[in-house]
């Protein structure tokens, strides 16, 4: 597409597309240098100079970078957290997990929760994660099943004492 030139000897950006931005109108100056307001994808308007569009330096409002170094971070935040996780178990041979322990007879990870004074063993297992998830499972289930038991203990008592009151 040729660009045309303003009176001023400006060029004419108007209806250019970069990136994600669409050049809508000529805007003030930035210090010296020429400057656009621009339509962003995301609904967002922004004012950029020449120079920064043309180069390809700015192709949002601002919104598309910031994304993307969202994104890179929590990537990078669970690398971190998964990598001390595993030196952690490395260096002292512990899982660092409640209830799940490494069993160096059999070399493999031990479960085991205690619920109410009793100690329930939930298997042995090669891989740490298989012990924690099933450690995870069996805390849920214990906890589930003794909410409901608490609920329904206290669902008889109720009916029970309708019926009472009913006699
Ligand atoms: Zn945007």
């Amino acid at each position: 597409m040729e660009q045309k030139k303003l009176k001023n000897n400006r060029l004419d950006l108007a209806g250019q597309q970069y990136g994600i931005l669409t050049v809508m109108q000529s805007s003030e100056n930035i210090g010296i240098r020429t400057a656009w307001l621009c339509q962003c994808d995301c609904g967002s308007t922004t004012i950029v100079k020449t120079v920064d569009l043309r180069r390809g330096k700015v192709t949002s409002c601002g919104c598309r970078k910031k994304t993307n170094g969202l994104l890179q971070m929590q990537y990078i935040d669970g690398t971190c957290i998964e990598m001390l996780k595993s030196t952690k178990i490395r260096s002292n041979n512990k899982s660092g997990y409640p209830g799940v322990f490494y069993d160096s007879k059999s070399s493999k990870w031990r479960a085991e929760i205690m619920f109410q004074g009793k100690r329930y063993c939930l298997g042995r297992f090669n891989n740490i994660i298989d012990a924690i998830a099933n450690r995870e499972e069996a805390k849920e289930k214990l906890h589930n099943q003794f909410v409901r038991k608490h609920c329904n203990c206290q669902d008889e008592r109720n009916t029970m004492e309708e019926n009472k009151n009913e006699d």
